[in-house]
């Protein structure tokens, strides 16, 4: 058996910097920001976006994305034959 089926050395990463920096985009401005723990506003880009949707939050008008599961997509699970 071969230990060596893996290549060692990441080279399907692009070399985007010396420290790896999640970048994400603000949910009120679509801004992309850092993700770093010195952003205490994250994920959004400052303090004026977060109160933002915080408000949008509050005022009920801000829903949680529920993504569309696939109906019925090879579900094996009630399918007892
Ligand atoms: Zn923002």
């Amino acid at each position: 058996m071969s230990t060596d089926s893996f290549p060692p050395g990441d080279g399907e990463h692009p070399p985007a910097s010396s420290t790896r920096v999640r970048r994400v985009a603000c949910p009120s401005c679509r801004t992309e920001v850092e993700w770093s723990t010195d952003n205490p506003f994250r994920p959004f880009c400052s303090k004026r976006c977060k109160l933002t949707d915080l408000g949008a939050w509050a005022s009920g008008a801000y829903r949680l994305p529920v993504p569309d599961d696939p109906p019925g997509a090879e579900s094996d699970d009630f399918s007892e034959r």
